[in-house]
């Protein structure tokens, strides 16, 4: 089997690993991004139906204070529109106690979600690379220093790069890529024990013909302690023209069959809004354990963010041909979009000095 030559070899094509090919592509050097999933996106999905909402599965929401984001969506020309929340929750602390409906504090604090799902960002930065291959199904299994290269060896085919960029979650990469000559224990101890966003969240959500909690006084906004539904808000379109209904489920019904689950779901719903509740267009969930190009097999429990944007994270190894990059890589956002896109921007300027020097 013939070996692929490139210069810059981006394991993964999710928001890092995208951002860091699009600022690499004027720069006249071959880039290749392997993907071991049949898609792009990694921890960004939007599901679309026709004539329906539609519903982000992964990251959704943005902050004033992820810069570097809406930058990035600025140049892209891709518009994001505010996070309805309106100015009634309802509140069940107890699934035996009555669901209220509580006043929200009537605070500042804007959150933006992007116009058509966040799914947008991926396809508009995987249109406008230039010199870049996206190659999906192909999983990275080792990386060898061979001379002055990079060996990469995956499931279908060998690759040899100058530079080399792990945009996986660390303690993913450390679960399913050798690499030799062996990293440092100190720096394989960090990968193993880097926590991973979400990494065992279940996100939900259901389209409806028209926004019937509107019409009861109530936003689509729940806060339900004790689930199924836990965190859920509403996800109509930016255009307001289709409606749902979306957010987090309780991570403990991650056994269940997406059936049990939808079921749970409804009845919840109902309890709160009667009849048109059950009444949905279609029901989309993504249970994050489940996604084995995310989630790591061990049950290593870690702290939320445990070890996230570490010092080692910050240079390159292998003679600065190798970096690790990705969410969990950068301190400010740890595990967030802008944290990605940070990460991106960190290492694109790190091999902008090798890659001259080369
Ligand atoms: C449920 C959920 C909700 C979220 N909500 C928000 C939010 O509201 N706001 C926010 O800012 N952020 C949110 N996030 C976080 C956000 O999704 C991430 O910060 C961002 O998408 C991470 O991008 P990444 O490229 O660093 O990593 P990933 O998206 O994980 O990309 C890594 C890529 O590597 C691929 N890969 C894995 N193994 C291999 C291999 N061996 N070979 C080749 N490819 C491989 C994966 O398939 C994947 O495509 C959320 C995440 C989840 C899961």
């Amino acid at each position: 089997m013939t070996k692929q030559d490139t210069d810059v070899l981006i394991i993964g094509a999710g928001l890092t690993g995208l951002t860091l090919a699009f600022l690499l592509k004027d720069l006249n050097i071959k880039t290749t991004i392997l993907e071991a999933n049949t898609r792009i996106g990694g921890r960004i999905i939007t599901k679309r139906n026709i004539n329906q909402a539609p519903i982000d599965l992964g990251a959704t929401w943005l902050v004033p204070q992820q810069t570097n984001v809406l930058q990035l969506l600025k140049t892209l020309n891709i518009d994001v529109f505010e996070q309805f929340y309106g100015s009634t929750a309802i509140y069940q602390p107890d699934p035996n106690k009555q669901p209220q409906l509580v006043s929200l504090p009537n605070n500042d604090s804007v959150s933006y979600r992007i116009k058509n799902g966040t799914q947008t960002l991926i396809e508009t930065l995987a249109k406008q690379l230039k010199n870049t291959s996206v190659i999906t199904e192909t999983s990275v299994l080792s990386i060898q220093l061979k001379a002055n290269l990079l060996e990469v060896q995956t499931n279908n085919q060998t690759y040899v790069s100058k530079f080399v960029i792990s945009t996986l979650p660390p303690a993913l990469f450390n679960q399913n890529i050798g690499v030799t000559p062996k990293l440092p224990d100190v720096f394989t101890n960090v990968l193993a024990n880097t926590h991973t966003w979400m990494h065992n969240s279940i996100r939900a959500g259901f389209t409806y013909k028209t926004p019937f909690w509107k019409h009861l006084q109530s936003s689509g906004t729940i806060y339900a302690n004790s689930g199924p539904l836990q965190e859920f808000y509403d996800h109509s379109n930016a255009e307001q023209s289709v409606y749902a209904l979306s957010g987090f489920m309780s991570s403990n019904l991650s056994d269940l069959s997406k059936e049990e689950r939808k079921q749970l779901a409804l009845e919840q719903l109902q309890s709160y809004y009667g009849d048109q509740a059950v009444d949905y267009l279609s029901y989309e969930e993504c249970v994050w354990k489940d996604e084995k190009h995310t989630t790591t097999t061990d049950n290593n429990f870690l702290m939320p963010q445990q070890n996230n944007g570490h010092p080692v994270f910050k240079n390159g190894l292998l003679g600065n041909k190798l970096f690790i990059a990705g969410a969990e890589t950068s301190p400010v956002f740890s595990g967030k979009m802008e944290a990605a896109v940070s990460s991106a921007i960190h290492v694109f300027n790190s091999l902008k000095a090798e890659i001259n020097s080369y």
